[in-house]
């Protein structure tokens, strides 16, 4: 069959991502040589369409799959789509913002459904993209975080821990987001410098320093550095204050985590909103009251449930923090209790990771992992080299996290994600994964942080679909570097916990896409590439190619349109010397044996080189070097195929030429060309096989299940 003389891919993409699909041949092969590889895709959230990250796990991930399906192992790469509980909370929040809706004020039961039919719109979306990005995936695998076999995982898990004393309910200052009306874990904190008034305030004999001033209301004590001489005398002793509310007595204590240096050298204790402080009274529990709370969780002042009959605390009450810090400074000054303000002072506040309010510490029942022993196995696990790190530097960032990690908090006080199985009767706890038969239990009312269940996505996912024995451990697990600690730490932790064993034995991280200016991508930036946009313009094999060319693991990925165009026409190039190929092979052309005494000098040169570059990519592939594999073959295959040997053998194809001698390099030709297009083919999926599919020799079905010359 003749190739129509102009390269659109438009044209052939879909038709061909179809025909893969419908073949069967993206499921895994019953036999197969060598060892089984599995890749699980890094489920993307299903609260929006994919970005231009998306398309690089699938480029890289697709690359991996296809070369070793190639190369005959039995191939597993098993999609699905997390329900990602608070990002797709903060995506539809907004959305119902716009529509003049209150999150809070819906009926949960009503509003999980909205969410559910939100994302499962979103999901289909999805699927498509990932298709029309090439992946060759397995359909008939696809998990959804919400299944209920995997729900009933991740609840068996947590019972496992509660029964092993790893999961436990504590009482704990926590971050809690005043916007979002949720508690987020540490990692989803976000450090923001920042600068406020630092305020100088008289506590009786003693000035301090505080940019908190709405929570002094709160104070349990005042804490100065065990060897700071200015306050030597008061240490251990109650110092009357005037308030604005009134006079009260306050204990001074000593705490080596008060900075001599900072501000005057003594500080107002405050357990309920403040970490610091919190840990500072768990040292002192025995000389210090314990928390009170005089902020509420919308961040306003909460006053009156401890000073009802005060007539000075109603003026603040009900005030919000940055209001309160305003009233309260100039009532102060008025009161002289405000010695001074430096108005620049720059410190770190903690924000939300999402709206950036600052997040409001919070003292709340919350349900904990207990990560030490967990991390413990872990860094053994990946000590022995049980798990690898594609790129060293990560291992390194993975033992520093590990050692450092505290308890992780899985509660979150969201509608949206798998509802923590525990339940209550008065004091009583249950924890199961169904509710007890009898009456007068309540469930909680608080979700799994979504990390919890997709740090269980390899082996609950294939537990579902019975790939468990054959599958896991998984070979790779490819995604950002920027999701180490909050997925990837965590699957080996939860994996070894649950299954006695690693869930992948490589990590390959990747870095983040970035513009040609090195610009991180936004879209107030307006620098933004829309990956289902190019691949209208430019087709999915061009978007592939752009994305690995020149890009190592874990650094950033450069790409423009001009790069992208760049290898549409590489794509180009691929189909005009292919077209050229079968113009000289013709319709009738057999495959058959090279005469290796009879063939050109420049025949003899060009196989030389096809096997050499073979091996050396297959060498790449197999060390996960994309780019040096996917540059390998694109310099082989421009210049010394297309640009030298095919204008060299033209005499061969000329008129009057030897017959004898033509039909040799027919068989070369042909030869080096397949050689090429099955190694092109996991990098330019599409094209490769729309000229497989045109050639007049194809052996299979289709060039995706062709043999890997190399093996
Ligand atoms: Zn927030």
């Amino acid at each position: 069959m003749d190739l129509p003389k102009v390269f659109k891919p438009e044209e052939f993409e879909l038709e061909i991502y179809k025909q893969w699909e419908a073949s069967g041949n993206f499921s895994p092969s019953k036999d197969g040589k060598g060892e089984p590889f599995c890749v699980i895709m890094p489920p993307p959230n299903s609260n929006g369409s994919l970005h231009v990250g998306h398309a690089v796990f699938v480029t890289l991930e697709d690359i991996m799959v296809r070369f070793h399906r190639m190369k005959g192992q039995s191939t597993l790469w098993l999609p699905g789509a997390d329900h990602a509980g608070f990002e797709t909370q903060v995506v539809y929040q907004k959305k119902l913002e716009k529509e003049g809706r209150n999150w809070f004020t819906i009926p949960r039961e009503e509003l999980y459904q909205e969410i559910w039919d939100f994302t499962q719109t979103n999901k289909a979306v999805m699927e498509g993209q990932l298709r029309r990005l090439g992946a060759s995936c397995d359909w008939s695998k696809e998990r959804f975080a919400l299944d209920p076999g995997i729900v009933k995982i991740v609840n068996q898990t947590f019972k496992k821990m509660y029964d092993d004393g790893l999961a436990y309910r504590g009482e704990r200052i926590v971050n809690w987001c005043v916007k979002h009306q949720t508690t987020l874990s540490d990692l989803e904190v976000k450090h923001e410098e920042k600068e406020d008034p630092l305020y100088f305030i008289k506590y009786g004999p003693i000035t301090l320093a505080t940019v908190r001033l709405e929570t002094k209301f709160g104070d349990t004590a005042i804490a100065v550095h065990p060897d700071d001489e200015r306050y030597q005398q008061y240490i251990g002793k109650e110092v009357e204050v005037d308030t604005l509310i009134g006079k009260t007595k306050i204990k001074v204590i000593a705490d080596e985590a008060v900075d001599p240096a900072f501000g005057t050298g003594a500080v107002k204790v405050t357990p309920a909103h403040d970490p610091i402080d919190y840990d500072i009274w768990q040292r002192h529990k025995n000389e210090i009251p314990g928390p009170m709370i005089v902020i509420d969780q919308f961040g306003k002042l909460d006053l009156l449930k401890h000073f009802p009959d005060n007539e000075a605390a109603k003026k603040y009450h009900g005030l919000k923090i940055a209001e309160a810090r305003k009233v309260i400074a100039e009532d102060m000054e008025k009161a002289g209790l405000m010695v001074k303000i430096d108005p620049t002072y720059k410190h770190s506040v903690a924000t939300c990771y999402k709206c950036s309010n600052v997040l409001e510490p919070r003292v709340l029942p919350q349900w904990f992992i207990k990560m030490k022993p967990l991390a413990a196995k872990a860094m053994e696990a990946v000590r022995k080299g049980e798990v690898k790190f594609v790129t060293e530097r990560f291992e390194k960032i993975f033992f520093h996290w590990l050692e450092n990690i505290r308890d992780w908090n899985v509660s979150r006080q969201i509608v949206w994600g798998i509802r923590i199985p525990v339940w209550y009767k008065g004091e009583e706890i249950y924890v199961g994964e169904v509710a007890p038969t009898e009456e007068g239990w309540a469930q909680e009312t608080d979700v799994f942080d979504t990390w919890f269940s997709s740090g269980q996505w390899p082996f609950a996912t294939l537990k579902t679909t019975g790939d468990f024995e054959k599958f896991y451990p998984t070979t790779v697990m490819e995604t950002g570097w920027d999701i180490l600690f909050f997925w990837v730490a965590r699957m080996i932790m939860l994996g070894l916990y649950v299954t006695g064993e690693v869930p992948f034995k490589h990590v390959y991280l990747h870095g983040l896409v970035r513009d040609k200016d090195r610009q991180k991508m936004s879209k107030s930036k307006g620098n933004v590439i829309d990956p289902l946009g190019v691949v209208e313009n430019y087709g999915a094999d061009a978007l592939r190619m752009a994305l690995v060319f020149g890009v190592s693991a874990g650094n950033d990925i450069v790409i423009s349109e001009d790069k992208i165009r760049a290898h549409r026409n590489f794509a180009n190039k691929i189909w005009n010397a292919s077209r050229f190929v079968m113009m000289n092979l013709g319709d009738n052309f057999i495959p058959g044996q090279i005469d290796l005494e009879k063939a050109s000098s420049t025949d003899k040169a060009i196989l030389v080189r096809i096997e050499e570059v073979g091996k050396t990519l297959t060498k790449h592939l197999d060390n996960f070097d994309f780019h040096l594999g996917a540059e390998e073959i694109y310099q082989f295959f421009w210049h010394e195929f297309c640009d030298k040997y095919l204008e060299e053998i033209k005499p061969a194809f000329a008129e009057g030429a030897a017959e004898k001698a033509k039909v040799n390099t027919q068989q070369v030709l042909f030869k080096v060309w397949l050689a090429s297009i099955k190694y092109l083919h996991p990098f330019v999926p599409f094209v490769t096989e729309a000229v497989y599919q045109m050639s007049p020799a194809k052996q299979k079905e289709f060039l995706m299940i062709e043999d890997w010359p190399q093996n």
